[in-house]
C-alpha cells in the first residue's frame, strides 16, 4: 500500500473546497477537479478566502497559506485525478451523479489509488460497487465547514479492506480530525439523527407551531444549540437536506423520515439556503432576514 501524498477532490462546491483546503495545509498536493473551470476557480477562490481569514485571526501565517495555496492545481479534466494516491469524490448529493463519476475515473486510476466520497448519506457499498476496486474504497464523511469542524465519520462498505482503512484513518488524523466509525447504513450516525431533526424543525414551521424565528430562537437558547435548525439547514444546503431525507425514506423504508413537503418547496424553488443567497432565511442584504 502507498503512503499517501496526493490528494485529488472531485466537487470543488463548499465540501470540495473545504477538503481541498486542509489536505493542502495538510502537506498533501491537491488536485481538486469540477464540471467547469469556472466552478473550479470558485472554489479556488473560496478556499483564498478561508485561509486569509484563517491568517486574520492569527491560526496560519501568511508563508503557510501561500505553500498551502500553491500545493492546490485546477484539474479540469476527471482523468488526471486517477494518478493520485486518494481521490475523495465530493460532488452532489445524488447517486446517479456520484455513480456516474466513479464509472469514468476508474478507467484511468492508477493500481493503487484508494478512492473515497464524502457524501453524507449514501451507500459506500453500492458506490464501491461501480468501480474496479471496492476493497480500496471508503467513506470519508467531513463536517461543514471542513477547516472548522473537528470530526470525520469513517464509513467501511462491506468490501472495504483492513489495509485502505488504516490509510484512511492515518490520512484523517494527519489533517489534524478525529475519526468516529459508523457503519455503511442510510446516513450512518450523523446524518441519522441531525437531519430529521431539521426535517421536524421545517415540520414544525410548515404546521405554524413557530415562525423561523421562533423555531430557531427556541433550539438556540432552549436546547443550546450553536444554530437553530433552519439556520442549519440553510448552511448545510436544503438540496443537500432533501436528499438525506430521501435516503432515509427508501433506505428504511419508514414513514417517520418523509421529507416535509415545505423543504420539497424550497428545494423546487432553488431556494437552497445560504449557497444561493435564499432559504428559511435571504442573505442577500446586510442581516439575514426569514423568508417566512
Ligand atoms: P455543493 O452544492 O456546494 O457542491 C457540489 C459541487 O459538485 C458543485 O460545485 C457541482 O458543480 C459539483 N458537481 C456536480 N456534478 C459533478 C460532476 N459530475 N463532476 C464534478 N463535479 C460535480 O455541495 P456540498 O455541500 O459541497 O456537498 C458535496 C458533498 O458533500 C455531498 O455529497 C454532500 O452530501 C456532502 N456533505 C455536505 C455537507 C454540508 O454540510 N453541505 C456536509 C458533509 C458532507
Amino acid at each position: 500500500m502507498v503512503a499517501i501524498k496526493s490528494v485529488g477532490v472531485v466537487g470543488a462546491g463548499q465540501m470540495g473546497s473545504g477538503i481541498a483546503h486542509v489536505a493542502a495545509l495538510g502537506g498533501y498536493d491537491v488536485l481538486l477537479h469540477d464540471v467547469s473551470a469556472d466552478r473550479i476557480e470558485a472554489g479556488i477562490a473560496s478556499i483564498e478566502k478561508a485561509m486569509a481569514r484563517q491568517v486574520s485571526r492569527g491560526q496560519i501565517d501568511q508563508a503557510t497559506m501561500d505553500a498551502g495555496l500553491a500545493r492546490i492545481h485546477a484539474a479540469p479534466e476527471l482523468q488526471s485525478i486517477g494518478a493520485v494516491d486518494i481521490a475523495i469524490e465530493s460532488a452532489t448529493e445524488d447517486e446517479e451523479t456520484k455513480k456516474t463519476i466513479f464509472k469514468a475515473l476508474t478507467p484511468h486510476l492508477s493500481d493503487t489509488t484508494l478512492l473515497a466520497s464524502n457524501t453524507s448519506s449514501i451507500s459506500i457499498t453500492r458506490l464501491a460497487s461501480t468501480t474496479d476496486r471496492p476493497e480500496r474504497f471508503i467513506g470519508l464523511h467531513f463536517m461543514n465547514p471542513v477547516p472548522r469542524m473537528q470530526l470525520v465519520e469513517i464509513i467501511r462498505g462491506i468490501a472495504t479492506d483492513a489495509a485502505t482503512y488504516e490509510i484512511a484513518v492515518d490520512f484523517t488524523r494527519s489533517l489534524g480530525k478525529t475519526t468516529a466509525n459508523a457503519e455503511d447504513f442510510p446516513a450512518f450516525v450523523v446524518n441519522r439523527i441531525l437531519v430529521p431533526m431539521i426535517n421536524e424543525a421545517v415540520y414544525t414551521l410548515y404546521e405554524g407551531v413557530g415562525t423561523v424565528d421562533a423555531i430557531d430562537t427556541a433550539m438556540r437558547l432552549g436546547a443550546n444549540h450553536p444554530m437553530g435548525p433552519l439556520e442549519l439547514g440553510d448552511f448545510i444546503g436544503l438540496d443537500t437536506i432533501l436528499s438525506i431525507m430521501n435516503v432515509l425514506y427508501d433506505g428504511l423504508a419508514d414513514s417517520k423520515y418523509r421529507p416535509c413537503p415545505l423543504l420539497t418547496k424550497y428545494v423546487e424553488a432553488g431556494w437552497l439556503g445560504r449557497k444561493t443567497g435564499r432559504g428559511f432565511y435571504d442573505y442577500r442584504g446586510e442581516h439575514p432576514v426569514p423568508t417566512r
